[in-house]
């Protein structure tokens, strides 16, 4: 699949107007809403001519595939790890992520503490949360990311920016609205207890970010809706499209 430079311009625009139309039905003010470009699976040309559109945060979500892809894509964008991580990988994770969304248990977080004091660094992390309770969905259990909140702030190289999640993939975006919601609660609860502001709610992506933006998100994460289509996974992220 190509990606012509054209096509992700005009998506921009599109993207953008969704994003305003949706900040103008909330009383929000567009520039309190992020747009994180999720370029799993596209080529490193991609993200330059997205970069080139002014674009500066970029999602993905396998390790492997980062450590191949940003290498190959302009300087000082800012990446974000949004799909599960795996222990073993830790290390690559905080020397390639700035900011790690898919910070999913206590485990991980201690981990990830580690490999920062190893190598000197600060992660900026957010919690994802499994809202919906889906057995197939990583994430916290709402109540147990509440109990465990004072033990991952005690991880001084881990800075907690927010919450992040996946809502459930429906036709119907408006039933997203229940998840989203929750979140921004939780949110609420949580920076209630730590007596610190959380202002980062990771939520919405191509189809939901509408619903997403009105329930308080200050970050959509969209694919699809910028790149196009995903070339398929089987392909190899860094192949020939
Ligand atoms: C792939 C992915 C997205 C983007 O999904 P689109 O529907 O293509 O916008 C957002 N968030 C996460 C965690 C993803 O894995």
């Amino acid at each position: 699949m190509t990606t012509a430079p054209e096509s992700i311009e005009t998506r921009l625009a599109l993207l953008r107007e969704r994003m305003a139309t949706a900040c103008h039905r909330a009383g929000r003010d567009p520039a309190t809403v992020e747009l994180l470009a999720v370029s799993k699976f596209h080529p490193p040309e991609s993200v330059a001519l997205a970069a080139g559109l002014g674009l500066t945060h970029f999602g993905e979500s396998r390790v492997q595939e980062a450590k191949v892809k940003i290498p190959q894509c302009p300087a000082r964008l800012d990446w974000h790890l949004i799909g599960h991580l795996q222990s073993n990988k830790t290390r690559d994770a905080v020397a390639l992520f700035p900011t790690i969304q898919s910070v999913d248990s206590l485990d991980l977080a201690v981990e990830l503490q580690k490999q920062a004091e190893k190598q000197s660094r600060t992660v900026r992390i957010l919690l994802e949360i499994n809202v919906s309770g889906e057995a197939s969905k990583f994430g916290w259990n709402p109540d147990r990311a509440l109990a465990e909140l004072g033990r991952i702030n005690e991880l001084r190289r881990l800075e907690i920016h927010g919450l992040m999640t996946l809502a459930p993939y429906t036709p119907d975006p408006e039933k997203t609205r229940p998840i989203f919601r929750r979140l921004r609660e939780l949110r609420d609860a949580c920076s209630a207890q730590l007596g610190a502001p959380l202002p980062v709610l990771s939520m919405g992506m191509s189809g939901d970010l509408e619903v997403a933006i009105e329930e308080g998100s200050t970050m959509v994460r969209v694919g699809t809706a910028l790149f196009g289509e995903r070339p398929r996974p089987t392909q190899r992220p860094d192949g020939p499209d």
